[in-house]
């Protein structure tokens, strides 16, 4: 039985650390922990022996700080050899434009990956910039969700101007709820609580019903109060677990969960129904080994 699916984990290979250059160093310091490096194949098999599923996301900040980006097509072929664990979201820099656009339908079309993620505050745009519009559209005409950092970030944390990294591309209003509000059949899950802005999340979330919110990058134990008692009650379908592994690991993360405030009958829902239905994994029909089934 698939115990969790874990809807936030990044590639920690030598690629990805090539791509995050010096930001890396200080992303160490912030989260006083070195960057374990492993390939996905050694990710796949820690998910695998946790009877876990695992979401992992590419990212592509070329524009930005020209260092080449995450290779989707190394990260589907990774997702390949593991179908029976390891769920792809490609990534492309929205600032390519008609690129961007053709490189969503080939991630999707072509690479069979099942959505994708951005990173507003890195890829430094505005989620309701309209050059962008394009980008998400082709999302939700292909209809794969979107993952959306949200809050501020590890990235630069700690550095002299933040390695001029501007916080103001991860505030949830007006950006993120402008473009759920302009194409309301794309669904967005919000990565991470948000913070400091979390009940603009929640607010968002109670009005918007394509609006997700992932609870990667922050230890359960110290979950704002608000995050959890909506995670009980009025948000308890579009609350999902997510490490943001390397960063947390899955067992410190669940065993924190488990201490948590949460009421017994919403943790199904967060650890994998919710994100079984977003994803349109059928749970009841997994098989160990064998390729996870799509609805
Ligand atoms: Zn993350």
């Amino acid at each position: 039985m698939i115990k969790a699916i874990d809807v936030h984990t990044h590639p920690s290979d030598a690629c990805t650390h090539r791509r995050q250059g010096e930001w890396l160093e200080h992303a160490e310091r912030y989260f006083k922990q070195p960057q374990t490096e492993i390939t996905l194949d050694q990710q796949a098999d820690l998910y695998r022996e946790r009877e876990m599923l695992a979401v992992v996301l590419a990212l592509d900040e070329e524009t930005v700080t020209g260092r080449p980006p995450d290779s989707n097509d190394e990260l589907a072929a990774a997702v390949a050899r593991n179908s029976d664990v390891l769920v792809g979201f490609g990534s492309v820099d929205p600032a390519k434009g008609a690129l961007a656009v053709r490189e969503v339908h080939r991630c999707v079309e072509d690479l069979g990956l099942r959505g994708m993620k951005f990173m507003p505050l890195t890829q430094a745009f505005f989620l309701d910039d309209p050059s962008v519009r394009p980008v998400f559209e082709a999302c939700a005409d292909l209809s794969v969700p979107v993952m959306i950092h949200t809050g501020t970030t590890g990235i630069g944390a700690g550095a002299p101007g933040g390695m001029g990294i501007r916080l103001k591309y991860g505030r949830p209003i007006p950006h993120l709820d402008d473009l759920a509000a302009e194409i309301p059949q794309l669904t967005i899950i919000g990565a991470h609580p948000g913070w400091p802005w979390c009940e603009e999340m929640i607010a968002v979330m109670w009005h918007k019903a394509n609006v997700f919110m992932d609870l990667s990058g922050w230890a359960p134990k110290y979950l704002p109060e608000s995050i959890i008692q909506n995670a009980n009650t009025l948000l308890k379908d579009r609350v999902l677990f997510g490490s943001d592994f390397p960063v947390f690991h899955p067992d410190r993360w669940m065993s924190e969960f488990a201490e948590a405030d949460f009421r017994d009958e919403v943790r199904d829902g967060i650890l994998r129904e919710n994100a079984a239905r977003l994803l349109g994994i059928n749970l009841d029909a997994c098989v160990p080994g064998s390729p996870i089934p799509y609805t």
